[in-house]
């Protein structure tokens, strides 16, 4: 076997597969460029999810004439010089891998100007190098990527649709706009104004993000802990988002999804959230670079510290701290402690700002202080409901389903026999009282029914609802005040592909602009339905492998609104209730509750006479 040194072309195309594999990646590694160029204005655009184009101007720093083709070729950099340097960097990039990797994949243009009035442009269509030529432009870079991995047929099978490699991007964007408050981004797809920001701050970036009332459930923390500053916006104990797109961590200044943050985190607001429910934050973490590795992963998505524990522990303690409201939360809330970034200090803060590098405690100091073990993610709460119950009224039969196929049609005649063997002739059926107010007893021969009222009752408006709205024909009740949700580009997408669904079983709902939907009218039989409760979940399952079966979701819903209308155990009926309620299940006895739980219990004559032992 002979071995092959592999030609640059090779090599990069290969290296293009662990940095840029996405079009989101190129805009990400493009615009880290500009920011490491210095640039305050940066806008970014993007055609067909990017895999038409993407462009990244900036009014950085700028590359000369004598570096334009060097910038072009693997392992250059202007970052880095020497291995030491890679324990203190500072800088977004330093591989010197991102560009040669996208001009391998794409047809790639670069015009820029380090110096007034020199300008050049040069080319480079997958991994072929054009000539320097002189153009026209501003201070700053422009970077053009053209029909990006048109040269990679099989990556390019393996992207999402164009809205899904938008919505990839507008999210980064997004957080681009919230790590770098300072810098004014602009960023357009297929010709539209996706976000903007104007470079005037951490709050004035979460308002362009997230819209302005975010800053209502939010709490602004600085707080230095262990020689660690812990800065940013985190969501109040009541506010909770329903995936983990809306937490973004800055690990000096580089955005990272980190498992001991993380934990830190969900930790610190256990107790105020339930399942399913995902804390707001937008951290910045600032550790002095020797105790953070940023090279582990090739698109720097992970960092790793050198003492997970200490990290843990600061993160936690300050967010609890706050959370909980302890004696030491003030010190922990911007303008208390460490005056905030943004927030001009007010009158009454004292003026002692510990600052990042003179931190009360060493970091030595802090491991031992912090020797706790990381506890387990926990979670709790409950849902109390206190709705007046529905009378009991008559019963509709669910209509046939449609037929689908033959397996399903043998499970559905299986399902009919066993009915049918359950089945009571309701006209034998005599009511002969209650027990414990909760289960009610009927006598026909020798056979005795227990029916528990609850369960019955549950199952019968169940059924009830889902015929309306097989049938399709549910009532609309018009909303007095239209329901705006505001979402980020991946949770409006997915709502989007969802709103004929949602539209057939009785939700008027439309785009509303800006990622945001507006509901005009709901299914009248889910007339109270929590909205912010019922798309939370909706957008829960978002993330989930499995995609959401709205129609089950909905099934949910009804079960519940069908409990909560439900006769409940305790309450007594009258003599005609009990009756009607035996009538309107048809003398069905096979009838499970909504939960899966049995309605009746049928209890025959010998039974009884076994457990007084009057039969063997
Ligand atoms: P890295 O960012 O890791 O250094 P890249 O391949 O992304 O590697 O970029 C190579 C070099 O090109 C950078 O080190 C920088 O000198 C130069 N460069 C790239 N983009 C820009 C820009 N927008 N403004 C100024 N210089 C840039
Ligand atoms: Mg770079």
């Amino acid at each position: 076997m002979k071995i092959n040194i592999l030609t640059a072309d090779v090599y990069n195309q290969i290296a293009a597969g662990e940095v840029v594999d996405r079009p989101y990646s190129v805009v990400k590694e493009l615009v880290e460029n500009a920011v490491d160029a210095g640039a305050t204005e940066i806008s970014v655009e993007s055609e067909g999810g990017g895999k038409a184009l993407i462009r990244v101007r900036d009014n950085g720093s700028g590359i000369g004439r004598d570096d334009l083709k060097a910038a072009y070729l693997p392992h250059a950099t202007s970052k880095l010089r020497r291995a030491e340097d890679l324990f203190g960097v500072t800088t977004l990039g330093f591989r010197g891998e991102a560009l040669a990797s996208i001009a391998s994949v794409s047809d790639m243009n670069i015009v820029s100007s380090a110096a007034a009035g020199e300008v050049f442009s040069l080319a480079c269509q997958y991994g072929k190098m054009g000539e320097i030529a002189p153009a026209a432009g501003a201070k700053g870079t422009e970077v053009t990527v053209k029909n990006l991995f048109e040269n990679v047929p099989a990556r390019l099978k393996f992207l999402k649709s164009d809205a899904q490699e938008e919505a990839d991007i507008a999210n980064m964007m997004a957080r681009f706009i919230l790590s770098r408050p300072h810098i004014a981004f602009t960023y357009l797809a297929n010709g539209k104004i996706k976000y903007r920001s104007f470079g005037d701050g951490l709050a004035a970036a979460l308002s362009a993000v997230y819209g302005a009332a975010i800053l209502d459930d939010l709490y602004e923390i600085d707080a230095d802990k262990h020689g660690i500053r812990l800065r940013g916006y985190i969501g109040n104990r009541n506010f909770s988002k329903p995936n983990r797109s809306y937490q973004s961590l800055f690990v000096n200044g580089r955005y990272v999804v980190n498992q001991t943050v993380s934990a830190a985190v969900t930790n610190a607001y256990a107790s105020y959230l339930m399942k399913r429910q995902y804390p707001f934050y937008v951290l910045f973490l600032d550790v002095p670079p020797e105790i953070v590795d940023v090279n582990v992963h090739p698109t720097k998505a992970d960092v790793r510290f050198a003492d997970n524990q200490v990290i843990y522990g600061s993160v936690y303690s300050v967010l609890s701290g706050v959370l909980d409201g302890n004696s030491r939360a003030l010190e922990y809330l911007a303008g208390h402690g460490a005056p905030a970034e943004e927030s001009a200090p007010s009158a009454s803060a004292p003026a002692s700002a510990p600052a990042f590098a003179q931190s009360p405690m060493s970091y030595e100091e802090a491991k031992k202080e912090l020797s706790f073990d990381i506890p387990p993610v926990t979670g709790k709460g409950t849902i109390v409901s206190n709705r007046p119950r529905e009378p009991l009224t008559a019963y509709v039969h669910s209509p046939e389903p449609p037929k689908e196929d033959h397996f399903e049609e043998n499970k559905r005649f299986l399902a009919e026999q066993e009915k049918k063997q359950q089945r009571v002739e309701v006209a034998g059926l005599v009511y002969k009282g209650e027990l414990f107010r909760t289960y009610l007893f009927y006598e026909s021969g020798d056979d005795a029914y227990i029916i528990d009222q609850h369960a019955a009752h549950e199952r019968l408006i169940y059924d009830k609802l889902t015929a309306r709205m097989q049938e399709k024909n549910v009532a609309q009740q018009p909303l007095l005040v239209p329901f705006v949700l505001r979402l980020n580009a991946s949770e409006f997408l997915f709502l989007e592909k969802n709103f004929e669904i949602l539209r057939e079983i009785g939700f008027e709902i439309d785009e509303f602009g800006q990622n945001s939907v507006k509901v005009y009218a709901v299914p009248a039989i889910l007339m109270d339905i929590d909205l912010s409760a019922f798309f939370a979940e909706v957008l829960s399952s978002m993330e989930s492998l499995r995609a959401v079966r709205l129609a089950d979701l909905v099934k949910d819903k009804l079960a519940m609104s069908a409990c909560k209308a439900a006769v409940k155990g305790g309450e007594t009926l009258t003599e005609q209730e009990a009756k009607a309620l035996i009538e309107q299940m048809d003398g069905d006895m096979g009838l499970k509750c909504p939960h899966g739980r049995p309605v009746a219990v049928h209890l025959k004559k010998s039974e009884m006479e076994k457990l007084f032992k009057r039969i063997v």
